[in-house]
Order: structure tokens, then C-alpha cells, then sequence
């Protein structure tokens, strides 16, 4: 049969990391490119006593439907957490909505603010889940390129102010920022640029969305308020998520922003699947209750600055002496961007990497115009050490093989 597909289902395409993944576990191979956490820092045994218990004591609500908004104690306790660790005060749990995780939230964004003509903001390089929410209803991108202290602002003011010439303003609909350890970038934007970035929101209208899932996990340096902070519910929207710090199969993910936000993405998730899961919920909100969860982290920032630390120091023992060849310094997060000089192609690259198996993640995948080919992303989180020091290695034999095949070394 013929299948008629929607026009926005026509626009999706398997995207390269899944690709990935698929050989990931081939025997030899060191990957440095999944975007996921150590199972091993999971505090499963924890986590199994809370859902025994809660399984057999509270199974009239763990395993029911529950509110589209989320678990009324889950919603209570982040209240608490925000407020306990950022100062974030004025906020009830109408402030709060309870998603499949922040991939889900970044889908029902798309949903209540994007039409096909709409206008956003996002980086260059942008996250690849992000980019695929958002552009499958527009292709309205605005890009912001990345800078050492995040995105580059004058950018954002200089096409404000042209789309404000132009008259169409009301289209330009969110600000989409990672405000912590980018992904991919591994960038933190500074406290000036936050700032600046709420003021320019402010003055031309916008709707920050702050998505940080890795503002916990910091290695080292001071922490930074967050944008949601500094703009407050009516400028900004904030994504969270418990995927890199608890679990990311419980897949629980919170946004916190305005009423009529929340009340939005509420009515557009009943749509998609009624509410999130109970279960998981309660296990996430009597796990806040009874362990201190940003306590219970510090074991994992030890273990992954480590590997940080590692990974950089093997970067710069293979590639320090060479021209043109560059990389993020993350103080916390799971990714370093390295950049290439002009010429190389890590999409090509990575064909000679699986024969020599060793994984990254090309820029290309981070981009919404087919960009970026001179970068890559790096995670380190995952491989153990002896592997970082040996897939660095590869990875500097794969560079230089093609590099001599295209004359670029
Ligand atoms: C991991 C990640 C998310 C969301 O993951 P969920 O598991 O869906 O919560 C969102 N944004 C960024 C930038 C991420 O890296």
C-alpha cells in the first residue's frame, strides 16, 4: 500500500547517533560517543528498596494513572531542591509539570509555539534532540554561534533587531539556550552574557527556553545562577531532568516556567500520553525525600572529572603540537567539542574509525545545515580510563591517515 504520511512525518530522518549506536558494541570497540551516564553511578540498590516498598504501600498510586501535571510530592520536593540549592524562590507546583523526560518537554515546545513560519534561536552547534523537535514543525532557525562564554549575543541583538525592522517580531517564539556544559559544545555561558541575554529577551519579547540537564554536574569552578534566576517564570522557561544525575530510564524530566505555560503544555501532553509515569515519579520523589540527591552525586563528579581530566590531558599530549586543531576545556557536563582544521570531514572520518574502533560523534550531527564537518563530539564519561588513553590514540591515527590521504597534514 501507498502510505500517506503527514508532512512533518515526511521530514524525519534516523539520526547518525542512533546509527552509532548500533555498533557500539562490537567487540575491541571504544566509543566516545553516546551521551550517556555510568550506569554503575546509578544508586540502584537505593532505588530498589524505594520501589519495593512503594510498589506494595502506595500501589493505589504508583501503579494508577496519575495527574497530567505530575506527582503532586515530586512536584513538592523539586520546589524544595530548587530553592535549597539555587535560591530559586516564588514557585508552586503550578509552576511545575512532570515530563517523559526533557526530550518530551522539548516536544511539546515545539508543539504549543511552533507554526511553520516561526522563528527561533538556537546555537551552532545545537543539540541534535532539540534541533530534531523543533525543526520538524519550522525551519525558522536563527543560529547563534557558540563562544568560549556561551552563545555569541550580539548576534542574537543584530537579527532581533533586523526581524523587528521587518515587522515580524511576533513569529520570533523562544531563545533555545544550554546554559551549562553545552551539549555538544561543552561550553558554560557566563553570568555577563546570562544577564545580557534576559535584557535583550526582555527588550525585543522572547521567551528564554533554559534547557540544563547538566548544571549538577560541575567538576570544578563556581556555579553560575541559572538564567530561569536572573529572567524569572515570566521571561524564561526551565528544562530539567533527573536522566543525568539519577536515571535516565526513569525518564523524568521537569519544567518549570509560568502558568499559562505549564497549563499549555499540559493540555498538548494529553494529547501525547496522558501523564508520565507514576511509578517512577514516586520512586524520584521518595528518593529526594530520604537521600540528598546533589550529596549522593559527589562520588560520580569525582569519577567523570577524572575522566575529564584524562581525556584532556590526552588531547593535549596527541594533538598539542598540532596547527589548527582545537578543543573545549568543560568544567563539568560529558562532552569536549573538537574541532579539526578546515578541510578534514569527521562524517567521512568515521568509516576509517569503526575499522580502527574507535566512535565520536561528527559535528555534522549538530548542525541544522550541514555544518560543522571539521568537528566532533567527545564524550568521556563512559569508557573506562585505559580506554580514553588508547581511544585517543586511535582517534589521533584515524586523523592523521586521513589527513595525509586528503594532503590536509
Ligand atoms: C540529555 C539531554 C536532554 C534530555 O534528556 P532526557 O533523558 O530526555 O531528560 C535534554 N537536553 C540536553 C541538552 C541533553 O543533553
Amino acid at each position: 500500500m501507498t502510505e500517506k504520511f503527514s508532512k512533518i512525518a515526511l521530514r524525519m530522518k534516523s539520526n547518525i547517533i542512533r546509527e552509532l549506536l548500533k555498533v557500539t558494541s562490537n567487540p575491541g570497540m571504544i566509543s566516545f560517543g553516546g551521551g550517556v551516564p555510568d550506569p554503575d553511578t546509578f544508586p540502584r540498590s537505593e532505588m530498589a528498596e524505594i520501589s519495593k516498598e512503594i510498589l506494595e504501600k502506595e500501589y493505589k498510586f504508583t501503579l494508577q494513572y496519575g495527574q497530567t501535571e505530575g506527582d503532586p510530592i515530586l512536584r513538592e520536593e523539586y520546589i524544595s531542591l530548587l530553592n535549597r540549592e539555587y535560591g530559586i524562590e516564588g514557585l508552586n507546583i503550578d509552576n511545575l509539570l512532570v515530563t517523559v523526560g526533557s526530550q518530551s518537554a522539548l516536544d511539546l515546545v515545539s508543539k504549543i509555539f511552533l507554526d511553520d513560519d516561526s522563528i527561533y534561536f538556537v546555537s551552532k552547534p545545537v543539540y541534535l534532540g532539540a534541533a530534531s523537535a523543533f525543526s520538524l514543525r519550522s525551519n525558522g532557525y536563527v543560529y547563534m554561534t557558540l563562544q568560549e562564554d556561551g552563545v555569541d549575543l550580539d548576534i542574537v541583538e543584530d537579527k532581533l533587531k533586523e526581524i523587528e525592522t521587518r515587522g515580524e517580531l511576533d513569529k520570533v517564539k523562544f531563545i533555545y539556550t544550554i546554559s551549562n556544559f553545552h551539549n555538544p559544545g561543552g561550553v558554560t555561558m557566563s553570568y555577563e552574557k546570562r544577564k545580557r541575554l534576559v535584557e535583550i529577551a526582555e527588550k525585543y519579547d522572547v521567551l528564554i527556553v533554559e534547557d540544563d540537564p547538566y548544571g549538577d554536574l560541575r567538576y570544578e569552578g563556581e556555579a553560575i545562577d541559572p538564567i530561569f534566576k536572573i529572567g524569572g517564570q515570566e521571561r524564561v522557561l526551565l528544562l530539567r531532568t533527573f536522566s543525568k544525575i539519577l536515571s535516565p530510564g526513569l525518564r523524568l524530566g521537569i519544567v518549570i516556567g509560568n502558568k499559562n505555560i505549564i497549563r499549555k503544555m499540559v493540555m498538548a501532553k494529553q494529547a501525547s500520553d496522558l501523564c508520565t509515569p507514576s511509578l517512577t515519579q514516586r520512586i524520584a520523589a521518595r528518593y529526594l525525600q530520604r537521600h540528598n540527591l546533589l550529596a549522593q552525586i559527589k562520588p560520580t563528579i569525582a569519577l567523570y572529572r577524572e575522566k575529564k581530566d584524562l581525556m584532556l590531558t590526552e588531547l593535549d599530549r596527541n594533538f598539542g603540537d598540532m596547527n589548527g586543531f582545537y578543543w573545549t576545556k568543560p568544567e563539568g557536563g560529558l562532552f569536549i567539542w573538537f574541532t579539526l582544521p578546515e578541510g578534514f570531514d569527521t562524517g567521512e572520518m568515521l568509516e576509517l574509525g569503526k575499522a580502527e574502533n574507535i566512535l565520536f560523534v561528527p559535528g555534522q550531527a549538530f548542525s541544522l545545515d550541514n555544518t560543522c564537518q571539521n568537528s566532533m563530539r567527545l564524550s568521556f564519561c563512559l569508557p573506562p580510563k585505559e580506554d580514553i588513553i588508547e581511544g585517543v590514540k586511535r582517534l589521533k591515527k584515524v586523523i592523521v591517515e586521513y589527513g595525509k590521504e586528503k594532503k590536509l597534514l
